[in-house]
């Protein structure tokens, strides 16, 4: 079964006191829009997702968006019930299901949508709604003119789903002059009856500046949880007539740290932390002495490979700190060269690698000039969709 979605975002949302629409405003990984397209967009049953757009700078606003191979874009009209008109219109004439959302929910979930695709095809419309939980009173200057049986009482929500004949009738009919809020508004006055799916309480609707920060500061808590940091440590001694690799750059010096691959302390500490972030155990695991494939290894490859474990565990490295240890030379001018071929290696910008250069004051072997040291510390997030669109 073809399923399309149409998002309106057509809205000027002005609410806020924005300048900006409200769907433009961030609210942590991305607009509010973009998350809401997201979680359509990512979607396997859903084919195609029509954007009902807002004004302003869309090619940017699109920027961030995973996927847009499903994404079409239409004008949003004076109303509502204009927009989703010019979304139902643009929509793929095969889809026998064809989903609204408002673009103000953002944090809309997978299952949500799977149950308003079922209850839609089974029913013809369908929206997701919530049983109230506050007891609801008819007021009329400032009285209470009468007290409403909560039981019977659920607020509306989106998605809503529509077989296409059913959107069909409810857009003619718009078309035709009659007002309404939403979809199944204009559904019911065709004459359709409108099943309820249960809504999600997360499934808010993001209006007011409260609303907004409550958002943010979900997004933030999701995206810490997301986050782990790991540590790592190593020492080589340093002898005479091997070369002093450091990050994957040669120093010239006459002493080089002993080992069985290049012994390049950085690397294997950077490795370690990155392992460890993601508990992937360590770098003797994975690279072992008595293995005969890392004799001379470049560390740098070392370091690419436990990058490559983080991801297939699904994790990204956000950043890595190191701070390196050894007596002589100064490894100050070498430094941004190091932290180059370290981000190539990880696959992260330079900016997220940090090394400095320590003695150790004279002070045991290190301080001694035999040995050199590495500490470093990463921190890595697990890859997901978009926030909030996990069942
Ligand atoms: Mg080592």
């Amino acid at each position: 079964m073809q399923v399309s979605a149409i998002i309106a975002a057509g809205g000027a949302g002005r609410r806020l006191g924005n300048a900006k629409p409200k769907q433009l405003l961030d609210i942590g990984g991305g607009s509010m829009l973009s998350h809401s397209l997201r979680a359509f967009l990512d979607h396997p049953r859903v084919s195609e997702v029509v954007l009902v757009k807002p004004a302003g700078p869309l090619a940017l606003l699109l920027a961030d968006l995973s996927s847009t191979q499903k994404l079409r874009t239409v004008d949003g009209g004076p109303r509502r019930q204009d927009s989703v008109a010019n979304g139902f219109e643009a929509a793929d004439i095969r889809s026998e299901v064809i989903l609204i959302h408002d673009a103000a929910r953002p944090f809309v979930t997978a299952d949500l949508i799977s149950r308003t695709i079922d209850a839609a095809a089974e029913h013809g419309a369908a929206i997701a709604a919530l049983p109230s939980r506050d007891t609801v009173k008819r007021v009329d200057g400032g009285v209470i003119v009468d007290t409403i049986p909560r039981e019977s009482i659920y607020l509306a929500q989106t998605p809503q789903g529509f077989r296409r004949d059913v959107l069909a009738a409810a857009v003619r009919l718009g078309r035709e002059g009659i007002e309404a809020t939403d979809e199944a508004g204009l559904a019911e006055r065709a004459g359709f009856r409108v099943h309820v799916v249960d809504g999600d309480s997360g499934n808010v609707k993001i209006t007011t500046e409260d609303d907004l920060m409550a958002a943010r500061h979900r997004t933030t808590a999701a995206t810490a949880a997301r986050q782990r940091i790991g540590t790592g440590y190593d020492l080589h001694r340093l002898v005479e007539g091997r070369p002093l690799v450091i990050a994957g750059v040669t120093i010239p010096f006459d002493k080089g740290p002993l080992g069985h691959s290049d012994g390049d302390v950085a690397c294997h500490a950077a490795t370690d932390a990155i392992l460890g972030a993601a508990g992937l155990g360590d770098i003797g695991r994975h690279f072992p002495d008595s293995d005969p494939k890392w004799k001379g290894a470049d560390s740098l490859a070392l370091l690419a490979d436990a990058v490559r474990m983080l991801g297939e565990a699904g994790y990204q490295v956000i950043n890595v700190d190191l701070t390196v240890i050894l007596e002589r030379p100064k490894i100050k001018d070498a430094i941004d060269d190091m932290r180059s071929r370290l981000a190539s290696a990880i696959g992260v910008d330079r900016d997220a690698i940090s090394i400095k250069g320590k003695t150790n004051e004279g002070v045991d072997a290190v301080g001694r000039g035999e040995a050199i040291a590495a500490h470093a510390v990463a921190l890595v997030a697990a890859r997901s969709s978009a926030i909030g669109h996990r069942s």
